[in-house]
């Protein structure tokens, strides 16, 4: 018997939109939660990260296998308010489609996630394994949370993945790795009339940007999903004034990897390069201040597959496998588990994630409250 009716579950969905949880204040979004676990005999944990953020982490059955299920809690600052046909903190309905900022990006996904849940404990299911919530905060800046789950070992004894992301009734299985890195060179100012008596901070950097350029960019190694590894220089900055030898220079650069050439092959080419310069007379040092890994899982795996045959039923399409263009949560939560691991992103929404008049189609929502759970107990039995 279902535990909530539609509007129950519409209810929970506008409670958290109206939770202004712009990339913090995830503690109030972990609360609520807690509380509607509660309310249904599901003790939920939180694990505060600061004063007003909070992870929160919850689970049904018992034993192994253990299905991991994921949502992050924080939004998109909501930009010009104004833009907006209805206030984004208050959930608007029009023509079967429910308005918010992060309705679709993700509150829909984690509300549908918990739902099930709810429901599921009530029929007294799983009968075979566990199913965890990790909860997450500051997904859309600093992946701090699945960071802290990571750490914390609660990703260890996790057989499969879902993240609850929106993708509408498509499964993405693979994505890009992303690095943020910051190189720095030292020179020495001079007058530009007498560069012997200083050093040219721009020149080493120029230089190991360019042989970077072409390691990166003329390699032949592609991913089938994930296309091919992108590297840029998107900051630079370098002297002061036209007549004077800079004394300093730097770049930041991006990269977007693939398991082909993945984080820890990149910063070895980089570090080569540095190396390289600073033996002909450059001091240039490097800080890698962000690294997320590539995720990628087998096109056929248990967990995907089921996805697409239940959620065919409700598209009344057969679901597509692709490749999702943004990093998620997964790059933390699955750094030790290797590119063959079942994982799959997947949940309700469509491409207004971030933009102005985000929305979720209200069915769809409910179909996947629905959906997750035929998932969650599929995936465990068949185990
Ligand atoms: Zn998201």
């Amino acid at each position: 018997m279902a535990v909530f009716t539609d509007e129950q579950k519409l209810k929970i969905l506008t409670d958290l939109v109206a939770i202004q949880s712009v990339n913090d204040h995830e503690n109030e979004v972990a609360h609520y939660l807690q509380r509607v676990f509660a309310a249904h005999n599901i003790q939920a944990k939180l694990v505060a990260l600061s004063e007003t953020r909070a992870n929160l982490i919850a689970e049904i059955g018992t034993g192994h296998p253990v299905l991991g299920v994921s949502g992050h809690m924080d939004v998109v600052s909501p930009g010009d308010v104004t833009a907006w046909k209805s206030d984004p903190f208050t959930v608007t309905a029009h023509a079967g489609k429910l308005y918010g900022r992060g309705i679709t990006d993700m509150k829909a996904g984690l509300a549908a996630l918990v739902i099930a849940m709810i429901e599921l404990h009530a029929a007294g299911k799983p009968t075979n394994g566990t199913i965890r919530l990790m909860a997450t905060v500051g997904e859309e800046v600093g992946e701090t949370g699945s960071e802290a789950f990571y750490e914390a070992g609660n990703m260890s004894d996790v057989d499969a993945l879902l993240i609850g992301e929106p993708t509408g009734y498509h499964i993405f299985s693979a994505h890009k790795g992303s690095m943020d890195v910051r190189l720095t060179s030292q020179g020495k100012a001079a007058h530009s009339s007498m560069p012997e008596l200083g050093q040219n901070a721009i020149d080493p950097l120029l230089s190991l940007l360019g042989q970077a350029n072409e390691a990166f960019r003329k390699t032949d190694r592609v991913n089938a999903a994930l296309g091919a590894l992108t590297f840029n220089t998107t900051v630079f900055h370098g002297g002061n004034q036209v007549n004077s030898i800079p004394a300093e220079a730097s770049a930041e650069l991006n990269v977007r990897t693939i398991p082909e050439f993945d984080n820890a092959t990149v910063t070895q080419v980089l570090q080569q390069l540095v190396t390289q310069v600073n033996e002909q007379g450059g001091h240039v040092t490097m800080d890698i201040y962000m690294s997320q890994s590539p995720v990628e899982e087998p096109k056929d795996n248990a967990l995907s597959n089921l996805a697409a045959a239940i959620g065919a039923s409700y598209a009344g399409a057969p679901i597509p496998k692709l490749a999702l263009p943004a990093v998620t949560d997964a790059s933390n939560l699955l750094k030790d588990k290797g590119h063959n691991y079942p994982f799959i992103v997947f949940g309700p929404g469509n491409e207004t994630a971030h933009q102005v008049d985000e929305y979720v189609d209200q069915q769809m929502y409910l179909d996947f409250t629905e959906l997750y759970q035929k998932l969650m107990t599929g995936y465990l039995e068949e185990r």
